[in-house]
Order: C-alpha cells, then sequence, then structure tokens
C-alpha cells in the first residue's frame, strides 16, 4: 500500500484543505492526539467519520475552530463559557455548548442533540488548515473504534490509512492525552472527560466547583463515562422499528429502493446505502416528528457496517420512557 503520510508544509495543508472541500476525510496531527478531520457542515462527510472509525454508536464528535468568534457562531457562549475559552483557547479543552439557532453544522456530529463540543486547537497545523480549509473540521482520535488514540502519523496509518485521503504528519503529539472536555449545558459547569487541562485549573478559572461525572471512562467504546452520561435525542412521536408498513396516521422513515405506500415517508437511502442513511437520520427523523402524525414507523436496517450504529439510535428512540 502506498503510504498517506505526507509532511505537513504549506502544499500538503492546502492540498488536504481541498480535499475536506471535496467531502473527504484528512487526519491531522493536534497538541493532543491526532484527529480525523471532515468537514462539520456535511452530513456525508460526518457519517465517513463514523463508518471510518467503526464505532457502534453515534457518540457525538468534537468540532474544532480556529477562534472563539468562529466557536460562537456555531454555539452559544455563556459567560462561564467565554471564561473558560478566554483563559484556554487555543488549546486541550473542548467546550460543550447549545448549538446556535441558525447552527450550520451537522446534526449528526451533534448525534442529533442540541448541544455541540467544540475546541480550538493550539496545533499550528491544525491551526494552518482550519484557516485554509475555511470551514468547522469534525475531529474525534483517528483510530479505530476500541483502539488506543494515535500520538503519531504511523499509528493513524497502521489503523486507517486506508480510510483517509492523507495523513499530515506533525511528529509526535506533545500532550499525548485527549482534550478535557466540559460541558456548559443548563448554566452548570461539569466534566464530561477528564483530559490536557485538569479540573483544578478550569475550578480555579471559574471561581467554583464544578460536577464531576460520576465515572468518566472510554468515549469509543461507551461501555461508561459520557457515552451513559449522554441524553439522546428522541422523537416526541413513538418511534416503531422495523416496520413493513405505515399504519393509520403514522410517518414512514423508509430505507431501500422497495418502500409501501405512506401518506408521509422520507427515505434515508432509497439506493440503500448505509452512509447515506447515516448521513440523514437525525434531519429525517425531525422531519417526521410532526403534530400531525401518531407516530414514526422504521422500516428495517441491515446491521452491519454503519448499520450498528444507526440500528443503536433507532432502538434509543424508540425505547419506552
Ligand atoms: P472524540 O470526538 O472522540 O474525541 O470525543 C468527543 C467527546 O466529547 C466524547 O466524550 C463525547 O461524549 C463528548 N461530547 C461531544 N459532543 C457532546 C455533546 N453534544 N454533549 C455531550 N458530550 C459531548
Ligand atoms: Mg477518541
Amino acid at each position: 500500500m502506498i503510504s498517506k503520510i505526507v509532511p505537513a508544509d504549506l502544499k500538503h495543508i492546502a492540498e488536504a484543505a481541498k480535499a475536506i472541500q471535496r467531502g473527504e476525510l484528512v487526519s491531522f496531527p493536534t497538541e493532543t492526539v491526532y484527529g480525523l478531520g471532515g468537514d462539520a457542515t456535511d452530513d456525508r462527510a460526518v457519517a465517513a467519520i463514523y463508518a471510518a472509525k467503526g464505532r457502534p454508536t453515534f457518540n457525538p464528535l468534537i468540532v474544532h475552530v480556529g477562534s472563539l468568534p468562529a466557536a460562537a457562531e456555531l454555539g452559544e457562549f455563556s459567560s462561564d463559557g467565554v471564561k473558560l475559552a478566554r483563559k484556554f483557547w487555543p488549546g486541550p479543552l473542548t467546550l460543550v455548548v447549545p448549538r446556535r439557532k441558525q447552527c450550520p453544522l451537522s446534526l449528526l456530529v451533534s448525534a442529533g442533540l442540541d448541544s455541540v463540543a467544540l475546541r480550538v486547537p493550539a496545533h499550528p497545523i491544525a491551526q494552518a488548515l482550519l484557516a485554509i480549509g475555511n470551514r468547522p473540521l469534525a475531529g474525534p482520535s483517528a483510530n479505530p473504534s476500541g483502539r488506543i488514540s494515535p500520538t503519531t502519523a504511523q499509528h493513524v496509518e497502521e489503523g486507517l490509512g486506508d480510510k483517509v485521503a492523507m495523513i499530515l504528519d506533525g511528529g509526535p503529539c506533545q500532550i499525548g492525552v485527549e482534550s478535557t472536555v466540559v460541558s456548559l449545558l443548563d448554566g452548570k459547569p461539569a466534566l464530561l472527560r477528564p483530559g490536557g487541562i485538569t479540573v483544578r485549573e478550569i475550578e480555579a478559572e471559574l471561581g467554583r466547583a464544578i460536577e464531576i461525572a460520576p465515572s468518566v471512562g472510554d468515549a469509543e467504546t461507551g461501555l461508561h463515562g459520557p457515552g451513559r452520561l449522554l441524553s439522546h435525542y428522541a422523537p416526541e412521536r413513538p418511534v416503531r422499528l422495523n416496520a413493513e408498513d405505515a399504519r393509520e396516521g403514522e410517518a414512514l422513515l423508509a430505507f431501500g429502493p422497495n418502500v409501501p405506500p405512506a401518506r408521509i415517508m422520507l427515505n434515508l437511502s432509497a439506493a440503500g446505502n448505509l452512509n447515506e442513511a447515516a448521513a440523514n437520520l437525525f434531519a429525517m427523523l425531525r422531519a417526521l416528528d410532526r403534530r400531525d402524525v401518531t407516530g414514526i414507523a422504521v422500516m428495517p436496517i441491515p446491521a452491519e457496517g454503519l448499520g450498528i450504529a444507526i440500528n443503536d439510535r433507532l432502538m434509543r428512540a424508540a425505547a419506552p420512557r
């Protein structure tokens, strides 16, 4: 296999920015770990990130931006948010804030939630890629799900070399652990994931103690920690899975070429493509969650590739609550 690793000079950073604008994935160094980057406003690129990592669930991804003003175009910053951003950005701190009303980000990048995790990386190569690419980058760690995060370009190549257009080589990462994730939702700062910046530093800046997630664990596997704390998006109308057809009053969320008749219908992918279906999932669930329907009937989705994560999320959406 031809190596995807390239030196991170200006020429290659410009090429990487073009690839991202085309919807492709690029791995880039940050001060924490290597990221798997894609256009955070492009549902298809975000779906490709989940597919490449092989995550069995849709955990929301961190969105990288170049500055606090760029972040403030996407999310709403309270005074706590501004304080932490001014103190620790650029740097290894991710802030979970409400999405702005007109937020152009993919819904899939937030796993359907009304919040978004934002970070301004300090690494000059990440900064250059953001500036030249001129769009927010979804960037989870560039490792297959369940493996440890990559801190060199070679690690990325071993794990995901066939999934990316290129790997910008910036040498070993300085910090080597992921960013600290702090939620600022509901005016209650809470630690979701420990990382490059300590709780003490954050509390010192805020002038008060923050809530600590009961068990902060592995976001990749979702076995404990953030995965469990995350409230998941669920439609208001009941969701019925593996539906053969739409009953009276129901809207149909279809998949594939053979669709039964329905008064209101959206198709996740008429071609039966699971990446396309993932890209459409949250936007279509929201679109069908209408006052004039009694429920949402969902056709069967094959449990392979991204279909596993789609089924996981649909099961949560259908669970009694
Ligand atoms: P990664 O992108 O893989 O480095 O991990 C992102 C981390 O941020 C995970 O721990 C997520 O659970 C957390 N996260 C991202 N977005 C949100 C959100 N909207 N609400 C809560 N946690 C989030
Ligand atoms: Mg990760």
